[in-house]
């Protein structure tokens, strides 16, 4: 992949630059945030644009108004939070365009900072509509991309907006994130341990076989294993498994063996008779190795299995992470995943953490500030890792 120009490659001092970043956070009734990560990580942005004289001008979208004025998907309390955060005024604009919008744009004082409405508001956003792309462009100087977690769709505000200004660069978040998902998976520094897990294997094809020729060790853990369990002849009892994708997990087996990726299996799980997703609670439970019983399904890896993959872990340069060893939503089942965290946590490895539930996995666990990096996307950076060209970083300007 080329790469992109960043912010930190032009002066936008004095120019009006509109900023896409990702401020669709979890408000409650009332505007309250309940968690501001998304705000934060836009900030190292925001304040280099700010320190350079830049008028800035915020986008977002906010959950899915599909089109319409939803009062409860206003961004209005982000304005507010934001300010607080970076200790400056937020000044907030009830529009995405139009003559409110020009006003308050070409009312901005050099370093200072507006926010506009959910770009959702409008079904143009979504569908990328060259009109409503242009109109969002017709008061700004320069596009400044930084929502990671949106780049993989091609909207006005993310992409469109692009054709119709000048100058268009990455942000430091998506700088960071193409860094690490990018560079540093790309050519990593070996040995290299790739460690899959999560639900599906179909959600993961693409991914299995794009990380297969960068790895050394493939490790496979979650519901994902039981699939390639049953394409090794084993059986798995009442384990979440995609029978159809037996194939796809037998041609993954025979594409590391030929490429001599050390492709890892669990060798022992914890099995349960019964799972009460709403009280958190499993039933009987035993660890067991080989085949799963009927009326039994695997809910996370085992002591043997967890022993094997941290001493690979341990023995890697570098790691990426995308799903969870176990159901480690349930205090009983999330024992793999977390020790999967710690060993990651406490080897000097260069850790990358990918997909949304797996960043989520490691928060919980408590080792969140020992990985090297944790994608803020939780789509984009799967469809990235599959190889894809995300549409938010190909309409910005080459290095
Ligand atoms: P990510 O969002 O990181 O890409 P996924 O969405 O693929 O990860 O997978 C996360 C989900 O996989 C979690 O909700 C977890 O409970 C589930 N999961 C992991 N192991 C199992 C299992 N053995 N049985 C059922 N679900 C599992
Ligand atoms: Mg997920």
């Amino acid at each position: 992949m080329e790469k992109v120009k960043t912010i930190k490659d032009v002066d936008l001092g004095g120019k009006r630059v509109f900023v896409r970043v990702d401020f669709n956070v979890p408000v409650e009734d009332g505007g309250v945030i309940t968690d501001n990560t998304r705000i934060n990580a836009a900030i190292p942005t925001i304040r280099h644009l700010v320190e350079q004289g830049a008028k800035v001008i915020l986008a977002s979208h906010l959950g899915r108004p599909k089109g319409e004025r939803k009062p409860e998907l206003t961004l209005a309390p982000v304005a507010a939070e934001l300010s607080k955060l970076i200790g400056m005024p937020v000044q907030f604009v009830e529009d995405s365009i139009g003559d409110d919008v020009a006003t308050a744009i070409n009312g901005l004082g050099e370093g200072s900072i507006l926010l506009l409405e959910n770009m959702r508001y409008y079904n143009e956003e979504t569908k990328n509509d060259p009109e409503f792309s242009k109109k969002l462009a017709e008061n700004v100087d320069a596009f400044v991309n930084d929502a990671f977690g949106t780049a993989h769709r091609a909207h006005a505000s993310t992409a469109g907006i692009a054709d119709y200004v000048e100058s268009k660069v990455a942000g430091l978040l998506i700088e960071k994130e193409l860094e690490y998902l990018g560079d540093k998976t790309a050519n990593p520094e070996k040995p290299f341990t790739v460690i899959l897990g999560g639900a599906k294997v179909s959600d993961k094809i693409t991914v299995i076989d794009a990380l297969l020729d960068k790895c050394d060790t493939m490790i496979i853990g979650g519901a994902m294993a039981y699939t390639f369990a049953l394409a090794l002849g084993k059986k798995v009892g009442d384990s979440l498994s995609e029978p159809d994708k037996i194939e796809t997990a037998k041609s993954a087996i025979e594409k590391a063996g030929k490429l001599g990726v050390k492709l890892l299996l669990p060798v022992d799980n914890l099995i349960t008779n019964s799972i009460d997703f709403d009280n958190k609670a499993l039933g009987e439970t035993k660890v067991v190795e080989g085949d799963i019983p009927d009326g039994w399904e695997g809910v996370d890896i085992g002591p043997k299995t967890t022993a094997i993959f941290e001493d690979v872990v341990r023995n890697s340069k570098s790691v990426l992470w995308n799903g969870p060893m176990g159901i480690f939503e349930i205090k009983e089942s999330a024992v793999g995943t977390f020790a999967v965290a710690k060993a990651i946590a406490e080897s000097d490895v260069i850790s990358i953490i990918g997909g949304g539930d797996s960043v989520k996995a490691v928060k919980k666990s408590g080792y969140s500030d020992s990985v090297s990096f944790m994608s803020t996307g939780g789509g984009a950076s799967l469809e990235f890792l599959e190889g894809k060209e995300l549409p938010g970083v190909a309409v910005l300007d080459k290095a």
